[in-house]
């Protein structure tokens, strides 16, 4: 087939579903893997008349209408760049490519640039749905230059997933932007699911639930304020039973949390950003400490738990759903808060209550809560986090005590809530209008010369500590406590 819309490079399960989900909403699809019977097994398998192949990448770039419009859907990371390299021979001035994977923002941009001096326009897409949503219609997050996004906008938005407010694709911003998006939405994700996890350790250990109980729990939530993609597969996943042992299969299942990088990104971001973010950095170490099984199993015995695990207190389902939200309310303040500053100091441009809008159908986070944030940040785009707004305060409010007690149990049975702790920590530093942070800056100016500021006058002051500490005793060291 000559004259393709679409050049399509990577068949592994992504690529596959993304080609179909492209040939099945009206364009002409030429797709190529680097293996070339994965190419063949697809296309025979799939039997799909708006699909061709191409056995090498300058069969594809003949293969397509001009400016070409390429979708690289490839393992993330070195791949991806030796792909570009391959592929660049066979490009012209004015084509686009677009790198669908889970890449680094900053690889992405410097990507962009290596192109830009070719004439290529490079587009980093942030893609969200999982393998179902890539061909049902995913959430699609693309950035780079608006003329490169203008080029496929139409192309993106047939196959994207719709909501009520429309399609879930739109332009994220300037360089990296949708790469970024896309990060922060996995960091966010894995708040998410820490903090079901966190719910799910509360009803197992402190009210003995089997997980088909905990099931019932989830899907009764999903009907409530934290209906969302993750509460519902939650309740299927607990649900199911293993067809060997005919036992709830997630008992069976080795309790070491697997990560590909994207929420690492974030919390290293985040830090490099100046921004607070815990919860979306405890989930992510909650998820490394997971793998030290063995290190956990020698601790569990050399320091037990002292005394019983307290019986849960009345009401405590409903403190684990106040708990669970209030997280949820916190790592999209601190996501959002991330765009904020991202946009700023990166000059991206993203228009927060776009993301929230093209989150809402297709994505992995997709949660009744987005179109109330969406509302709050359309009313006031400035709110860097949010929490300045009443009505997000509000929903803070409520469920600060039930989220409280739950976390109070935790303690003192001994389970870990690490985000659900982290939420609370950080939503308690941020309502105090005093922190001991100015003890923090006399230790610095007293052992480093760092400097400080006073709270009684402008200016950067120093001051030499040891004149003002009262003479000692004679003959004592003045080391001795
Ligand atoms: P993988 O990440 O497993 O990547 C496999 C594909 O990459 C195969 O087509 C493979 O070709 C190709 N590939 C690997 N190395 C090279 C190379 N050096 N040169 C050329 N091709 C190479 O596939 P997925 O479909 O899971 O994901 C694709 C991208 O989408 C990844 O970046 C992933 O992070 C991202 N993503 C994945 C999601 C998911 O749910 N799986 C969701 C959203 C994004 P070959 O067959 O020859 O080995």
């Amino acid at each position: 087939m000559n004259g393709a819309d679409l050049g399509l490079i990577g068949l592994a399960a992504m690529g596959q579903n993304l080609a179909l989900n492209f040939a099945r909403n009206g364009f002409r699809v030429c797709v190529y893997n680097r293996t070339a019977d994965q190419t063949r097994a697809f296309l025979e398998q799939v039997r799909e008349e708006a699909l061709c192949a191409a056995y090498s990448l300058d069969d594809l770039a003949r293969c397509l209408v001009r400016p070409r419009r390429i979708l690289l859907m490839v393992r993330a990371g070195t791949a991806v760049d030796e792909v570009l390299e391959q592929l660049l021979p066979f490009l012209e001035k004015g084509d686009v490519v677009m790198d669908g994977g889970n890449s680094h923002f900053a690889d992405t941009e410097r990507r962009m640039q290596a192109l830009a001096a070719e004439g290529i326009r490079f587009l980093g897409l942030g893609i969200s749905g999982g393998t179902k949503g890539a061909l049902l219609g995913p959430s699609l997050m693309p950035g780079g230059s608006p003329e490169a996004y203008a080029a496929v906008e139409e192309m993106l938005t047939r196959i994207a997933a719709v909501s009520d407010a429309g399609p879930c694709c739109a332009y994220m911003g300037r360089g990296g932007a949708g790469h970024f998006v896309k990060m922060v939405h996995n960091a966010i994700e894995y708040a998410f699911m820490q903090g079901i996890a966190e719910a799910y350790d509360g009803m197992r250990t402190g009210m003995g639930m089997s997980p088909e109980v905990a099931a019932e729990v989830f899907a009764r939530w999903n009907e409530g304020a934290l209906q969302a993609y993750l509460t519902e597969l939650t309740a299927r996943v607990l649900r199911y039973r293993d067809p060997e042992t005919g036992e709830p299969l997630v008992e069976r299942i080795l309790d070491e949390a697997e990560q590909k990088g994207t929420g690492r990104w974030a919390a290293q971001s985040a830090l490099e950003l100046g921004v607070p973010a815990p919860t979306l950095t405890a989930a992510v170490t909650a998820r490394t400490l997971s793998h030290f099984k063995a290190h956990r199993e020698r601790l569990a015995a050399l320091l037990p738990w002292p005394g019983p695990v307290p019986a849960a207190p009345e009401g405590f389902l409903a403190d684990l759903e106040d708990g669970l939200n209030l997280t949820l309310l916190v790592a999209f303040s601190q996501g959002l808060w991330l765009f904020h500053e991202a946009s700023r100091q990166y000059q991206y441009g993203t228009d927060r209550a776009e993301v929230l809008r093209i989150w809402r159908a297709g994505c992995i986070i997709r949660a009744r809560w987005l179109p109330f944030l969406e509302e709050i940040l359309r009313e006031d785009p400035e709110n860097p986090h949010l929490l300045f707004h009443p009505r997000f305060l509000e929903q803070i409010r409520q469920r600060l005590p039930g989220a409280i007690r739950a976390r109070r149990w935790a303690l003192e049975a001994g389970v870990p809530m690490p985000a659900l702790g982290s939420a609370l920590e950080y939503l308690q530093a941020m309502r105090r209008a005093w922190l001991p942070a100015n003890l923090i800056q006399a230790q610095r100016d007293a052992f480093g010369a760092h400097t400080y500021r006073r709270i009684d006058r402008p200016g950067v002051f120093h001051t030499e500590w040891e004149e003002t500490i009262s003479p000692r005793p004679q003959g004592r060291s003045p080391w001795s406590v």
